[in-house]
């Protein structure tokens, strides 16, 4: 005869809120009514099954929830481990009951949290080995599945709770016999919903309305084929019905008030133990775990909440090992943190979301290297990098990647001290090339958010619209300024909008005035300034009044053809067909342009780099060192040069679209500022904030 544990509730009362239903309920529950309707659920349970009674304690109102005591499997008991500290005090007389009972006391390893069978329901299987489906996220912890699986010896089914209503798994899941449940799906998040649906065929599963689990239908008691409960609906109780199962109700609403009811007021005694059960194979759980270091301004730069808040919302657990915290504001913190996922695969996409907050492992192995056995392919598991500066270890030395981008893989030549470590894109890779795999033996650094936040406060500032542009722009000219005295690089990548919007004259004076060290552009913005120069339009409209001008539309095309009959851009200028603009000064000054071709261009221009992975070489090399990007209105060009941008380098975005700054923004390099603005009156500013801080020049 199954036997069932229960403890009176005589101490019970919402004396304190540890979860939603508490809320606004300390006080409102009636000793009384609470009693009369524990009767009555035990009275339902007494002609079904044996029911032992533990003793309350005074000063434990919770105690009567003996579903939290532990978890029964044979004559072993797994005591609770209480995340909650009001409910600590319970774990020992529970174990002290069971231990009078003849259970075998065995606590899980670690301490982690785990909240018996509120978080764990053994899943009936009379023809395999049961299962656990287990709960965790809000009270227990996923660590604690994995000590029940190797403990116990069984596969646990671990699920992830979402929703602070539904905190244990017992308010949401009922596992039934011949591989059946009843579940309520919004209390879970995708991974788990997915997990369900692959283990369980639809005509085996019953999701339960939400109206049927805010009465905690789920929180069910079965016995045979009668499932206990306090509340199932019509379409509830006929989905049950046509598996076979007869339903009875039996109110427990002042429970409710404490967010518990029938499963949570009974415990499974004992769980049957199949036969041989001992000999066989070990049990190894999935759940993997890493132990990875932070350090850096985790406190002040918000990285430590934005590195669990990505744990948690992963899938993952984390336990916090040690923390030192900076004692003042130019000290960093260190952080040692052990991260599980429900399995590696989930750890490897955790610990990859962690690397831009500088997570290392801290198991110092060797970078794990293959040769690439085809030129152009990196092998499978290949290291994708990221915008910040990484170091490999390589022969026991950490050796600095050089040439860092994001979305590259790294190479390794070289042994012991003279080992090195360089970015190349999948394409470049060639057949024998060492290639580091996977995670281990890879460090990535963040820089140091809040310096950088210092010299150059708009910095913080994201997005920037109209309404502080004119801010940007004077923190952005004495910044200029700054680069250019100490001799730095600024690279301006600019599209065709420049010249249109009449922005062309400020964009050539800022080249002119050596605040331009490479133009990074298409053949759109030559072609454009060229017809200015030589027409007054650009693409057909006179500048000067905003109007088109007859027989406009075909400027561009002679542009072009006058150029290609010269030679180049730079022949055009030294032989006085070009004689201002952008171009103009970029040939006068000697700054290196690159025109980097699209299928949309005509002509091209003879410089134009109709070849794009020699344009998106001339563009990485023309980066190389660079302090600063300014990126005027061009998407196309703005993104290329973003993706091949390590971290460090400031980029200035300068876009009427949000959408396209956002985009550059969201590569995760806090150095990046958008400025949502038109683009001429944003140069014509900028040139007027450089002259006025600078009035000699
Ligand atoms: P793009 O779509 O990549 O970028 C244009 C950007 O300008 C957009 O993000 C848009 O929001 C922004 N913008 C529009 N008006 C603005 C304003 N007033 N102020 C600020 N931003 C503004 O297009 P692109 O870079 O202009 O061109 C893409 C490619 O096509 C380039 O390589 C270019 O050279 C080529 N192209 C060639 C020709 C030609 O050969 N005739 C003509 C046009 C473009």
């Amino acid at each position: 005869m199954l036997r069932l544990m229960v403890c009176p509730p005589r101490h019970f009362g919402v004396e304190y809120v540890i979860n939603p239903w508490m809320d606004g309920n300390v006080g409102a529950a009636s000793p009384e009514r609470a009693t009369e309707q524990w009767e009555g659920l035990v009275s339902v349970l007494a002609t079904r099954c044996e029911v032992i009674r533990a003793d309350p304690v005074p000063g434990l109102p919770d105690m009567c929830f003996a579903a939290n005591a532990g978890l029964a499997f044979g004559n072993v008991f797994v005591p609770a481990v209480f995340s909650v500290t009001q409910r600590k005090p319970e774990i020992r007389h529970y174990a002290e009951f069971a231990e009078s009972l003849g259970l075998q006391l065995m606590p899980l390893p670690g301490g982690y949290a785990f909240e018996g069978e509120g978080d764990a329901l053994w899943w009936p299987a009379p023809d395999s080995d049961p299962a656990l489906w287990a709960g965790y996220g809000v009270r227990s912890s996923l660590e604690s599945h994995r000590g029940l699986a190797e403990q116990l010896g069984v596969e646990v089914i671990s699920l992830r709770l979402v929703d602070e209503r539904f905190y244990h798994l017992d308010t949401c899941l009922v596992p039934l016999p011949e591989g059946r449940l009843i579940y309520y799906p919004a209390a879970f998040d995708t991974r788990s919903i997915q997990l369900i649906e692959s283990r369980v065929p639809p005509e085996r599963r019953i999701a339960v309305a939400e109206s049927d689990a805010m009465q905690f239908a789920c929180n069910a008691v079965r016995v045979g084929k009668t499932l206990i409960t306090n509340h199932a609906s019509a379409d509830l109780r006929s989905a049950l019905d046509g598996w076979g199962y007869e339903v009875i109700t039996t109110p427990l609403d002042e429970f409710i008030k404490a967010g518990g009811a029938a499963k949570c007021l009974t415990l499974l005694l004992e769980q049957d133990v199949p036969e041989n059960f001992d000999e066989r194979p070990a049990v190894i759980s999935p759940i993997r775990s890493r132990t990875l270091e932070l350090s850096g301004h985790l406190l002040d730069a918000g990285i430590m909440t934005l590195a669990l808040d990505a744990i948690t919302l992963a899938g993952g657990s984390f336990h916090l090992e040690q923390f030192r915290a900076g004692e003042r504001r130019d000290q960093p913190s260190h952080a040692r943190l052990a991260v599980s996922a429900p399995d590696e695969e989930h750890l490897r996409s955790i610990i990859d979301q962690l690397k831009p907050y500088g997570a290392a492992s801290v198991v110092e192995d060797d970078a794990t290297l293959e040769p690439v056995v085809r030129s152009g392919v990196a092998p499978e598991g290949f290291h994708c990098t990221t915008i910040y500066p990484t170091e490999v270890r390589v022969a026991g030395q950490w050796v600095k990647v050089r040439e860092q981008r994001m979305d590259a893989a790294i190479v390794v030549s070289g042994k012991g001290s003279s080992a090195s470590a360089v970015c190349r894109l999948m394409r470049d890779v060639q057949t024998g090339d060492l290639i580091v795999c996977g995670d281990s033996g890879v460090r990535v650094g963040v820089p140091d958010l809040r310096s950088r936040e210092r010299e150059f406060a708009f910095m913080s500032a994201g997005i920037s619209s109209e309404r502080r542009v004119e801010g940007v722009v004077e923190e952005l000219a004495l910044e200029m300024r700054r680069i250019r005295a100490r001799k730095g690089r600024i690279v301006v990548v600019a599209g065709p909008v420049v010249i249109h919007t009449g922005g062309g004259p400020h964009l050539a004076e800022l080249v002119r005035l050596g605040y331009v060290q490479a133009l990074l552009t298409g053949n759109a913005l030559p072609v454009h300034d060229i017809e200015t120069n030589l027409y007054g339009t650009s693409l057909g409209v006179d500048l000067r009044h905003g109007a088109g001008v007859q027989g406009g539309h075909q400027h561009h095309l002679r542009v072009i053809n006058r150029i290609r009959a010269t030679g180049s851009i730079e022949a055009a200028v030294r032989s006085g067909v070009v004689t201002a603009g952008v171009m103009y000064e970029c040939v006068q000054a000697g700054v290196p342009y690159v025109l980097a071709g699209s299928i949309r261009d005509d002509g091209p221009l003879p410089e134009t780099l109709m070849d794009l992975i020699a344009a998106q070489r001339a563009y990485a090399d023309a980066i190389a060192d660079a302090e600063m990007i300014l990126m005027l209105s061009t998407m196309l060009h703005a993104i290329g040069t973003g993706n091949m941008t390590p971290a460090g380098v400031r980029m200035i975005c300068v876009d009427i679209n949000p959408a396209t700054v956002t985009k550059l923004a969201d590569r995760g390099s806090v150095e990046s500022v958008g400025v949502v603005t038109d683009v001429g009156l944003f140069l014509n500013l900028l040139v007027r904030r450089l002259a006025a801080q600078d009035p000699g020049a």
